[in-house]
């Protein structure tokens, strides 16, 4: 495990934005990994295009100090934000100064601080004990079982569903800000898999769920400008295999789905993804 910034990447901007999302309104955006994308899944449907980089080895990607120094910049600006997001080119737990990061956000803003994990590392007790100084933590969960998580998020083969549901069980255990379970739809689910997935969210008790359908056009144009390379290409083409829920279809489920669960349920109408 290393603990020295990466000599071998060049040097880009960490904070970024504030960008609009329809979740949570004008977010100042924090990437902790730096310009090669890493993360421990391949999601089909990933707008990086190609993880360059798939892993679980945690390192220090971009420094603590080029972090804050660019926070410090942004703060004299007084931009409207309404909250500060933490997720960037890959998955941001892998960053072993996320505790740091997170820390310092605080120092600096008042807003909300939120983190987006894809959930693998919430096994690791050090990445739930920097996720506790996050307000609002959501936390991805794509399968219910192990074939539909090696075909929508492509893991590392060490990393299964029962390890990734242990880890958000821990973690909602111990953690006491909002946390929203991220769901992404690509096809139809089966009555089957309905019931095992809202099962799973009587479990884990979310404070929230958070169901989206990946929005095709953007994966292609944005794989393609950002990357533009063949392996992008293909898995813009994986994902188009999907035959992709219709909104009335999505709207359907997340009424089952708080039906059965009595959890809040949001969604994507009209451009708000
Ligand atoms: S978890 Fe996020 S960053 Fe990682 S591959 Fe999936 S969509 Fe991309």
């Amino acid at each position: 495990m290393s603990a020295s910034p990466s000599s071998q990447k060049p040097h880009c901007a960490a904070v970024y934005g504030p960008v609009k999302s329809g979740r949570f309104g004008r977010s100042l955006g924090i990437d902790p990994i730096g310009i090669i994308s890493t993360c421990s899944f391949k999601c089909i449907y990933c707008q990086l295009g190609n993880i360059q980089q798939q892993t679980t080895q945690q390192q220090i990607f971009v420094p603590t100090s080029q972090i804050i120094s660019e926070l410090q910049a942004i703060a004299q600006r007084e931009i409207q934000l309404d909250v500060v997001t933490v997720s960037g080119s890959g998955e941001p737990t892998l960053a072993l100064n996320l505790e740091e990061i997170l820390a310092a956000i605080k120092e600096i803003f008042k807003q909300p601080k939120v983190v987006l994990t894809n959930s693998t590392l919430l096994g690791d007790k050090s990445v739930r004990n920097a996720l506790l100084l996050a307000d609002i933590v959501a936390v991805k969960l794509d399968a219910v079982s192990s074939n539909q998580l090696r075909q929508i998020n492509q893991p590392l083969e060490k990393i299964d569903l029962p390890d990734i549901i242990q880890g958000i069980t821990q973690f909602r255990q111990e953690y006491q800000g909002r946390m929203a379970i991220q769901t992404m739809i690509l096809s139809s689910w089966t009555a089957e898999t309905q019931a095992g997935y809202i099962h799973l969210l009587k479990v884990l008790q979310p404070d929230e769920i958070q169901i989206n359908i990946p929005s095709r056009p953007r994966v292609l144009v944005s794989q393609l400008e950002s990357r533009g390379n063949d392996i992008a290409e293909s898995r813009a083409y994986a994902c188009e295999n999907f035959k992709l829920l219709t909104p009335e279809e999505l709207s359907a489920m997340a009424q089952k789905i708080h039906t059965a669960t009595k959890i809040p349920v949001r969604y994507p109408i009209l451009g708000d993804r």
